[in-house]
């Protein structure tokens, strides 16, 4: 049975045959279980239904011309919901068991890996959070962790093009000392009305600006805003951005390509300034921004005039892809070979 049409998928939920997953009582994590089901059983008063006791990851896995299916900066991943546990009081995953449950959900679906041609890919989607019950307010005393997976398509169906994008002050996305640096469900809950409106405006994202002062560039939607300009490579610097495994990818790269890198906090003018810019994350590597319109003001940023993506961010979009399809050396070991 292979009836899937490679070319064209979207990024959007689809059954495949097993998923893994791993529950964590009596204060230590038991066997990782593979299941076939879609469905998990739920106590009612689980804390990660009630208080937002929740946090995912998402990472993909690549069939290479030689065939081989290569899994990208897992190890990150694993660190990066480490973290999350520990900001919002959960069981932590070890990396072993991440990385293991990981690669057991992706052995177990191999017949979902997208072939190389198709420039599709396996999305896999570890999730955590508190299964057991609490009415009062405080971290649950048992967790689930399970990851499954799904093929997805190229993000960019009609090639590698610009989007553009909204700024309002009327919407924060995370709090300075709040969760989002953190990768849990809520920040999402939180910017769910802001992109319901800048979708209905024409707008692919919002791209935030710090909650307190409203004066320096944030999050960009659910990815990381980094412009370019005078040969150097910048992204912002925030305690409230989500530290993006694509973006630092991204910054190496950029540098071994000759250009200087600078993470720290990005004046909202200075956008006027930036002779490319986009946004990063693992859905779609890069999506250059064409234009940024500010709603309260009426001002607007050009990026791009001609529905191109700037030069840089091609070379960067180019380079990562060809490391994670293994069609070019990973000198980084950014790679697992699952097989
Ligand atoms: C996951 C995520 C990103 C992108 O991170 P990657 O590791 O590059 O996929 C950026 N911002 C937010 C808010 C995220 O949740």
């Amino acid at each position: 049975m292979n009836t899937i049409d490679w070319k064209n998928l979207s990024f959007s939920y689809m059954k495949t045959d097993y998923n893994v997953r791993c529950y964590y009582r009596d204060g230590k994590w038991g066997e990782l279980e593979v299941s076939s089901s879609e469905s998990i059983d739920i106590h009612i008063a689980a804390t990660g239904l009630h208080y937002g006791q929740e946090s995912f990851e998402g990472l993909k896995a690549f069939r290479g011309k030689d065939g081989k299916i290569r899994l990208f900066r897992v190890e990150e991943n694993a660190k990066r919901m480490l973290n999350s546990a520990d900001g919002i009081l959960m069981a932590k995953v070890s990396e072993e068991l991440f990385v293991e449950a990981c690669i057991k959900a992706i052995k177990l679906n191999l017949r979902f890996v997208p072939p190389y041609e198709s420039g599709a890919a396996l999305y896999v989607r570890p999730l955590l959070f508190g299964s057991g019950p609490k009415i009062g307010v405080s971290p649950a005393d048992e967790y689930l962790f399970m990851v499954f997976v799904m093929p997805v398509g190229p993000y960019f169906k009609e090639g590698f093009k610009p989007t553009n994008m909204m700024v309002s002050r009327d919407f924060d996305r995370a709090a300075p000392l709040g969760t989002g640096r953190y990768k849990v469900g809520g920040n999402y809950a939180a910017s769910l009305q802001a992109g319901n409106l800048a979708h209905l405006k024409g707008y692919s994202a919002v791209l935030y600006l710090d909650s307190k002062e409203k004066k320096y560039i944030d999050e960009c939607g659910p990815a990381n805003f980094f412009g370019i300009k005078n040969n150097t490579y910048i992204t912002p610097e925030s305690d409230s951005i989500l530290p993006s495994i694509t973006n630092k990818c991204l910054s190496q790269l950029a540098q071994d390509m000759g250009l200087k890198t600078e993470r720290r906090k990005v004046p909202f003018e200075e956008l006027e300034t930036f002779e490319e810019a986009g946004a990063c994350g693992t859905a779609a590597v890069i999506s250059p921004i064409g234009r940024i319109d500010d709603i309260d003001t009426g001002k607007s940023y050009e990026f791009s005039t001609d529905g191109k993506p700037g030069k840089i961010s091609e070379k960067l979009y180019n380079r990562l892809r060809a490391i994670q399809y293994g069609d070019e050396p990973d000198p980084y070991g950014w790679v697992t070979i699952v097989e």
